[in-house]
């Protein structure tokens, strides 16, 4: 899938609004990704996962992992499309961990999936955790990379999409500057 249609399906789906949004950082921006817009649907769900296992398809994936509760999702339709199990980590305690029975046997081929990052924080947990179970990391597919440079997770990492998080303090915004009132939304995403 090229960027350009991905970003086409995030902006069909509502994925992607414009704005002017608090962010949970405190800082204000203009766009705002709801990624549970592209996973609630069906179809933009399995467009987005195939094009992610297409990434990694001919590298012997043994096994997909997420982080709950985006991952749960991104990995189950990766997990599908590459024929392999799929299985997610939780957070106890702020501690990702495996619960449920799932398991990463040593030396497994292993393929991390996420959707939206920013500074990739619950990517480098997942790969900590598959590290310490001793698994082959084939590498990281993110949907969309929010980062202003690339981001360097010691292993082999891609993104289908990159769009580079602009923000401002409030006192630097523009768009406070313009009088340009907030958007109302839900604040579930990142
Ligand atoms: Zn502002």
């Amino acid at each position: 899938m090229k960027s350009s249609e991905l970003l086409k399906v995030l902006e069909e789906t509502g994925a992607i609004l414009n704005g002017h949004f608090l962010l949970t950082s405190g800082r204000h921006s203009d766009r705002y990704i709801e990624k549970f817009r592209v996973l609630e649907n069906p179809d933009s769900l399995d467009k987005v996962t195939q094009a992610m296992a297409d990434e990694y398809r001919n590298s012997n994936v043994e096994l997909v992992f997420g982080a709950a509760i985006g991952g749960i999702l991104i990995a189950g339709g990766v997990g599908r499309h590459l024929g392999v199990k799929h299985i997610f980590s939780e957070r106890v305690d702020g501690e990702m961990v495996l619960r449920r029975g799932f398991e990463i046997p040593e030396g497994t081929r292993l393929l991390i999936v996420e959707d939206v990052i920013t500074t990739g924080g619950s990517v480098f947990e997942l790969i900590k955790l598959a590290q310490k179970h001793k698994a082959d990391i084939v590498g990281v597919v993110n949907l969309v990379e929010r980062a202003l440079e690339k981001i360097d997770f010691g292993v082999s990492s891609k993104a289908l999409l990159h769009l580079p998080s602009v923000s401002w303090d409030a006192e630097n915004c523009p768009l406070c500057k313009s009088n340009t009132p907030m958007t109302q939304r839900g604040r579930t995403g990142k």
